[in-house]
């Protein structure tokens, strides 16, 4: 392949241009105007929440959403392990400690039963975790039944990182109307705080950026205090407390609403991926796709696979095929209780014995899964991993 092939490229639908233009010609090249007014509009009701704050990023909108639950040094923030360290690198600005909880097998997001031992666990350390990150991994929803019903009994708040789920929905509110939860809607909506990533991988973009959502007016007032530098009301720049500068440009947010007019189209280009990766590789037992959580739609932002046990061939192996001939592919996140970054960190896995997301970095591979990419250049990463298997 002459042009690589990537994991999960950018790719424009062609209106972008329109909003930057109406930008450039009101000369709105500034942080804040009418772009991410109609950005934060156009997510808050397409999530099912009140209101949108848009952000220079994913990250800066959980940071926010920490301070507003008043995480200081010392206080103990769970998090979903299997992720991205932008969910949980704010917690250590904050120098807060952050406590690992292990994934389920279904959804490969946060285990209700890890998480139930870790909340025994800080109980009996007499203090409880100011707050609860719980992450929608891969465009999949968590099992929110579960897990906020326990939140809810210990009274602490959920942050809803749906940095990579924009689209995706828990209960019968998706397509599969069969799955019978008490919970349901986008995800997204069913943390006090949601959050939303545009950076250039995920299944939108603004080139950079991210948005925090709320039905809470008082924490999206506070955020946006925050992330304009802390601000007060007078003619002059007066401040009592520390600020940042985490807003999203004009023109980022003119990239948004060109990205939005296609997403749908988006979700069944994702979805037409997985599909043909999953019937190409049906036939090689070693692989299993990523399983589809029978609660919720994921939104098929990345087409992922894990290898048995008992496979001759390593991800690894996969990888460096596939890099070969000039794709990129991945492993899946490695765990946060696994980084150096975190190793002193406390981590509650699945079951004594079972570690969920270890087992899944140890044996998965990302594909390429960019909704550009051609029915030609999906057959030929398709050969190539199949390549990997004929050898042995
Ligand atoms: C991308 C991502 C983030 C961070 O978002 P940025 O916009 O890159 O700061 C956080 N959590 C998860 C799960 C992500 O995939």
């Amino acid at each position: 392949m002459d042009n690589r092939i990537y994991l999960s490229p950018p790719h424009m639908s062609g209106n972008e241009l329109k909003y930057i233009q109406k930008a450039f010609d009101s000369n709105w090249i500034a942080p804040l105007g009418p772009n991410v007014d109609a950005l934060e509009k156009e997510i808050s009701s397409y999530v099912g929440v009140k209101y949108g704050l848009a952000l220079s990023s994913g990250t800066a909108a959980i940071h926010l959403a920490l301070k507003y639950f008043g995480i200081q040094q010392g206080d103990l923030v769970f998090c979903s392990s299997l992720t991205f360290s932008g969910s949980c690198n704010p917690i250590a600005y904050e120098k807060a400690t952050p406590v690992f909880i292990d994934s389920e097998p279904d959804s490969w997001n946060m285990s209700s039963q890890a998480l139930e031992k870790a909340f025994h666990w800080s109980k009996t350390c007499g203090k409880l975790p100011k707050a609860v990150i719980i992450v929608d991994l891969y465009g999949q929803t968590a099992d929110y039944d579960n897990l906020l019903s326990i939140c809810d009994y210990y009274k602490v708040p959920v942050i809803e990182d749906s940095a990579e789920a924009l689209g995706a929905s828990y209960g019968n509110s998706g397509s599969n109307t069969d799955c019978k939860t008490v919970n349901k809607g986008k995800c997204g909506s069913f943390g006090h705080i949601g959050v939303f990533s545009f950076n250039g991988n995920k299944i939108i973009t603004t080139s950079g950026g991210g948005m925090a959502v709320s039905d809470d007016v008082d924490a999206i007032n506070k955020m946006k205090f925050w992330a304009t530098q802390s601000r007060e009301p007078e003619l002059y720049y007066e401040h009592k407390e520390v600020g940042y500068n985490y807003r999203m440009s004009n023109i980022c947010a003119g990239i948004g609403l060109g990205q939005m007019t296609f997403l749908d189209k988006k979700f069944s280009r994702k979805k037409e991926i997985y599909r043909k990766y999953q019937e190409a590789f049906a036939d090689i037992e070693e692989i299993k796709m990523m399983p589809i959580f029978k609660k919720g739609e994921p939104n098929y932002w990345l087409s992922v696979f894990t290898l048995d046990k008992a496979s001759k061939v390593l991800p690894i192996e996969i990888i460096s095929k596939l890099s070969g001939g000039n794709v990129e592919s991945r492993p899946l996140w490695k765990p946060m209780h696994l980084q150096p970054v975190f190793e002193s960190t406390s981590y509650f896995s699945y079951k004594d014995d079972t570690d969920i997301s270890a087992t899944l970095f140890d044996t998965g591979v990302c594909l390429p899964s960019g909704t550009d990419m051609t029915a030609q250049e999906q057959d030929y990463v398709i050969d190539l991993v199949r390549s990997a298997f004929k050898v042995k």
